[in-house]
């Protein structure tokens, strides 16, 4: 680390003078075979972070992205790049786990994490246990002796619940037990997880990093302690990530900072609104004082994004319907941290299995994107008619 602030390492991370040549943009480089001089030097050459070697180690167009991410997060010893953010999250756990291990899980957890855990890592002889996201220090109690890992997500999936990260990491360091924190919300420019105590930082790359809801990718950066395991066992599985889809990650990095702070400031004009509402009965966005955490996101965060969470004063499934169909200017769809705003509903209890989700009515989960503020309040309102009117 040099000591920059992040907004200029995102600027200028990974932008090596022998990738770009001249160019502003390290360039796609499409490569599967790499050709040696001689046999010589065929022989004596190893795949290595920044030297050709064969496609699927790299190009100096993934090189430049996994260094800029590697720059974001203090601390850290190198970032491994996946085909989507789940393969993120799976190569980092098949990275800290063997058969007869068990893993604790925050029960907030991304649902396709929890199916992995609950199919491929039960079949390959780990135990998932669950945790109460507001666990904090008391993780200890849980930690046996076949616990290896501890996996984290703040906030939590849908419900925004802010974990006590540095809390957990110091219990589970003073074990031996690996940690590993989903950081896709806040990304490392609003939440450097390494710094926090965090031994592996997984970001769904899809969704800030790429930046406009046109690119699958995943990232995992490590400390130096699992970074030559992850990288190893990347290989193994045969993860690689397509130059193209690294070029677009790269190009939308360069951004990343002034989209999230608009992404901040629009979705916090819109929760305040929609918490003043008659109709709504809870906001759930961590830089409001009821945010379960809310304490945590104060003291650990650098700032909030653009996804949060609202519960409706009553009503049921067919109301919480016809206020998003209608919306004009939210899309209807999974993923998020595109520029664009998006509505989906969603229903906690199902994917959870050791806390009990209670709500005055349903959940609708919104994206804010970088539209004019007022006008997406505009169109929640006249959703919130719909919802009210039962037309
Ligand atoms: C979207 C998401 C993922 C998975 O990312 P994909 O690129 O869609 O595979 C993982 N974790 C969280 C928190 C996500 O929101």
């Amino acid at each position: 680390m040099s000591g920059r602030k992040p907004d200029t390492e995102l600027v200028h991370g990974g932008r090596r003078r022998e990738w770009r040549g001249r160019l502003v943009n390290p360039p796609v480089h499409r490569a599967s075979t790499i050709l040696f001089d001689s046999v010589a030097e065929l022989r004596a050459a190893a795949p290595e972070f920044g030297t050709p070697y064969y496609g699927l180690h790299g190009t100096p167009t993934t090189w430049a992205l996994a260094e800029a991410l590697t720059e974001l997060e203090p601390g850290a010893a190198g970032t491994m790049l996946y085909s989507t953010g789940l393969a993120a999250v799976t190569a980092a756990l098949l990275t800290v786990l063997a058969p007869g291990e068990e893993l604790l899980v925050t029960d907030t957890v991304y649902g396709p994490t929890r199916r992995f855990c609950e199919g491929f890592l039960r079949r390959f002889g780990v135990a998932t246990r669950y945790y109460d996201p507001m666990v904090g220090g008391r993780i200890q109690d849980l930690i046996g002796d076949r616990t290896r890992a501890i996996l984290l997500e703040s906030p939590g999936s849908n419900t925004m619940e802010v974990q006590d990260v540095p809390a957990i990491c110091a219990a589970a360091r003073a074990r031996g037990v690996a940690t590993l924190l989903d950081n896709t919300w806040a990304t490392p420019l609003f939440f450097p997880a390494i710094e926090k105590g965090v031994d592996l930082s997984i970001l769904a790359a899809t969704k800030y990093v790429g930046g406009h809801a046109d690119v699958m990718l995943g990232s995992v950066t490590a400390n130096a302690a699992w970074y030559p395991k992850l990288e190893r066992v990347s290989w193994d599985l045969g993860h690689g990530v397509s130059p193209d889809d690294a070029w677009l990650g790269a190009r939308g990095l360069r951004t990343m900072a002034v989209r999230l702070r608009q992404h901040e400031a629009s979705a916090l004009k819109v929760a305040d609104w929609l918490k003043g509402r008659p109709e709504v009965a809870r906001v759930l966005h961590p830089a409001l004082p009821d945010c379960p955490g809310h304490e945590h996101w104060k003291r650990d965060f650098n700032g909030a994004s653009g996804l949060f969470s609202f519960v409706f004063r009553g009503g049921d499934d067919a109301a919480r319907c016809r206020f998003i169909d209608g919306l004009e200017l939210f899309g209807i769809g999974w993923s998020w941290g595109g520029y664009e705003s998006l509505a989906v509903p969603n229903d906690p209890q199902p994917l959870r299995s050791v806390t009990r989700w209670e709500a005055e009515g349903p959940l609708v989960r919104l994206h804010i994107g970088l539209e004019d503020a007022d006008d997406l309040i505009a169109d929640l309102e006249a959703g919130l008619r719909r919802y009210a009117s039962g037309t």
